[in-house]
């Protein structure tokens, strides 16, 4: 019998998931019994897929740069990456500007629901420490990303998965020194890290195994967690917008992939999938980073010269799916407390969600620190701000879910379509766990 592919499997446990957490609800003891015992299988395959996070950026960027044959190529894709990124992100933040005023979801909240939804959040530690958070970033002066993107030391940036762009820094600097000093010389330490990242991408093959049971967990996990119901309904409105919004992006990236890259949209779909839907279980770019990188070189065909750079600087600083939100959020919530916004403010919005979607981790929940910064850059008051993501607390998760989901799938377009335009767009070759299974048996 031919094996269910990977997408159709994690569908599934997605699936088996959802409504087993829904059954979990319903009985006393259910909620505690998915913490306790469903609950750690999801916690230990994201933390497998973070184990190898690093030494695959390492091993992948140091082997695309030292395969280059000349440094002035690395200088095009870097320059084309970055301003890709912007625009993709500023068209993100544009779609979700016109869809909330539009649609004005926030005019629709009763005073009932804000009375609730703050009574409920506006002292949970959750939307506290957000805010504790976002004031701490907030402090930085204006180069302060740059000078935490150097390193003063390499053990300890490879040490912590939140330093993921000081390790790109330094695996950048390695791979150009590695290319001056001639073939030659750099040859052993090229075959070195070449093996590594041939292993490391067996090792995500293998991660992948186990995958549609971690989902199982994952999802049976958040729904037992989920605020209440009602309160979903309440918001409603808001959340189709931000939907919304996030679905036209796809649309976007699938015409940029047919118009541009000349590829078959829905094969692209098809061949990211197990990427988008491991965002969306796990809410986080960056653990699902090693899987992005195995399917956009090993599916798609992109050469590991552009993946390795474009998608772990992609999974730090592009988030159209974020920025997007951060938008909507933005006005969503000053249309609810009555804060009028003017078309200056709403530009002042574009420009800082376009940064503070570039200063939010890759992890659950990050762009709603960032939403603080947002906020305070149209003058919206101090005070208010635990009101204000009070608001939209009750449905974070999800919409994280969803929105990680783009992050994601616009860093593997972005890929493409550098790879695209830099000639570097091969052929599919596909691994598979046991390729070399038989010789070792
Ligand atoms: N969870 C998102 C990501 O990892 C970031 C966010 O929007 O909170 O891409």
């Amino acid at each position: 019998m031919k094996k269910l592919e990977l997408h159709w499997q994690i569908l599934i446990g997605m699936l088996l998931g959802i409504l087993f957490g829904f059954g979990m609800t319903q009985i006393d003891w259910g909620a505690s019994f998915v913490s306790d015992w469903i609950k750690p299988i999801g916690t230990i395959f994201i933390k497998l897929l973070k184990l190898i996070a690093i030494p695959l950026i390492l091993a992948s960027l140091i082997k695309g740069i030292s395969d280059l044959k000349d440094i002035s190529k690395f200088k095009n894709i870097g320059l084309r990456t970055i301003v890709i990124y912007i625009f993709t992100t500023i068209i993100a933040i544009t779609i979700g500007l016109v869809l909330v005023n539009i649609a004005n979801p926030g005019d629709g909240v009763s005073e009932e629901t804000i009375n609730k939804l703050t009574s409920t959040y506006a002292n949970d530690s959750g939307v506290i420490s957000k805010i504790n958070e976002a004031t701490k970033q907030k402090d930085a002066g204006p180069l302060q990303f740059l000078e935490d993107m150097v390193p003063d030391n390499a053990m300890k940036a490879m040490g912590s998965n939140s330093l993921m762009l000081q390790v790109i820094f330094f695996a950048i600097f390695l791979g150009i020194s590695m290319l001056l000093i001639g073939e030659e010389k750099s040859k052993p330490l090229k075959d070195f890290f070449d093996s590594l990242n041939e292993v490391v991408l067996k090792m995500v093959d293998i991660i992948m195994l186990s995958a549609p049971y971690a989902v199982f967990a994952l999802l049976a996990s958040v729904v037992v967690s989920s605020s209440d119901p009602d309160l979903l309904l309440a918001l409603l409105k808001y959340v189709g917008v931000v939907v919304l919004g996030l679905f036209l992006m796809v649309v976007f990236y699938c015409i940029v992939v047919g118009v541009y890259v000349k590829k078959n949209p829905f094969w692209f779909l098809k061949e990211i999938s197990p990427a988008q839907l491991l965002a969306f279980s796990t809410s986080s770019s960056a653990a699902t980073l090693p899987v992005t990188m195995e399917r956009v070189e090993e599916h798609i065909g992109v050469d590991k010269e552009v993946s390795s750079f474009v998608l772990p600087v992609g999974a730090t600083i592009n988030m159209d799916g974020t920025s997007l939100y951060q938008g909507v959020a933005a006005v969503f919530i000053a249309q609810a407390l009555s804060f009028d916004l003017s078309l200056a403010d709403q530009l002042t919005i574009v420009l800082t969600a376009l940064l503070a979607s570039i200063g939010s981790a890759a992890v659950p929940g990050a762009g709603m620190v960032m939403l603080v910064i947002v906020l305070e850059s149209v003058g919206f008051p101090a005070d208010k701000f635990a009101v204000g993501l009070a608001l939209i607390f009750a449905v974070d998760r999800p919409l994280d879910m969803c929105r990680t989901v783009i992050n994601v799938t616009g860093d593997a377009t972005v890929s493409m379509v550098v790879a695209k335009s830099v000639g570097k767009l091969g052929k599919p070759d596909v691994k598979e766990w046991d390729d070399h299974l038989d010789e070792v048996k």
